[in-house]
């Protein structure tokens, strides 16, 4: 799985109304409450970093939220990379 990278990922984001964020799957607002999951990005965009990474690694982009859908659908995926959910 690869972040920004959903089919539908553009239109999910282009239909965000408010200030919502994108979620980093699938591009849908995702509103930025206690318990969302933020996920670091890597590689210039192309991967998902672990639970921990910091500015200095190769490629780092930031930390991106996770909407509740995406969350628990790949919370195997998001707890091999070692975040807690
Ligand atoms: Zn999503």
């Amino acid at each position: 799985m690869r972040p920004f990278d959903h089919k539908n990922y553009h239109r999910n984001e282009d239909r965000i109304t408010g200030d919502d964020s994108p979620c980093v799957v699938c591009g849908k607002g995702v509103k930025d409450r206690p318990g969302v999951l933020w996920v670091c990005v890597v590689d210039g965009g192309a991967t998902y970093g672990v639970a921990g990474t910091s500015e200095g690694d190769a490629g780092y982009m930031g930390y991106f939220p996770v909407g509740p859908t995406c969350t628990k659908k790949h919370r195997v995926f998001w707890r091999g990379l070692g975040y807690a959910v």
